[in-house]
């Protein structure tokens, strides 16, 4: 497991994509990276986390985040527009920063080897319920002209069902559940890799680093643990 990511000094960042030139990653709780936080914090945030990866702090993209399945796309050329209400984003531009946060929820990093291009998703148990990932998928196919053989997708720290008990009605709707006692407990993560496995893109393109967000020892903030506006940042940058 400890091959799919290397420690940083603020972030995990994510190896199958640092093979590609890359920048996949997600910060530590030692950075708060929400958006109750002053502007001028973030910015000079960002610029802690960017710098080093020569991103203009003009050419960084975040989200407002409503748990939809609205996806942002962001074509090379555009102007960059002051966040976007949408649950995922899509670009095929250089050294920009596309950013979503997340504390538990599902973030999903993809990127299409051949048309060089990245999408990152913001997929908790409402954006898994529709289908989040599998209409960025085909958002990649239609505007950007991807194949799914040539995408590589990984799904980053998220709450994971050692920690994820959920109420009974969610068997309703989601496979990957399993009961212990009275309890059920929601493996997201799986349900969230059927869905990319659903879109045609191979299994062994397929990665999961394995943390929980809960409760591994690397540190990120937890909503289900510590009932927290606090989040951790997710980013890609194509060099
Ligand atoms: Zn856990």
């Amino acid at each position: 497991m400890d091959n799919l990511f290397i420690k940083n000094k603020r972030s995990l960042l994510f190896s199958p994509f640092l093979k590609e030139n890359v920048a996949a990653g997600m910060t530590y709780a030692r950075l708060d990276f929400s958006f109750e936080r002053d502007n001028n914090v973030l910015k000079r945030l960002y610029g802690e986390l960017f710098r080093e990866l020569y991103v203009n702090p003009k050419r960084i993209i975040s989200l407002k985040q409503t748990h939809s399945d609205s996806i942002f796309i962001f074509k090379n050329g555009a102007s960059v527009i002051d966040t976007p209400e949408a649950d995922a984003i899509i670009t095929d531009s250089k050294n920009t920063a596309i950013l979503i946060r997340v504390a538990d929820c599902v973030p999903v990093f993809i990127y299409d080897k051949a048309k060089k291009t990245s999408a990152l998703v913001h997929s908790g148990w409402r954006g898994t319920q529709k289908l989040i990932v599998v209409k960025v998928v085909k958002s990649m196919n239609d505007l950007f002209g991807s194949c799914t053989q040539d995408l590589i997708a990984l799904v980053g720290p998220c709450i994971r069902d050692c920690c994820y008990e959920v109420s009974n009605d969610f068997k309703d709707n989601f496979k990957n559940i399993s009961k212990i006692g009275n309890k059920y407990f929601l493996d997201l993560p799986q349900e969230v890799m059927m869905q990319l496995s659903c879109t045609g893109i191979a299994k062994e393109n397929i990665f999961d680093c394995g943390v929980c967000s809960s409760c591994s020892s690397y540190g990120f903030y937890s909503y289900r643990r510590q009932k927290t506006a606090r989040r951790n940042l997710c980013f890609m940058v194509m060099k």
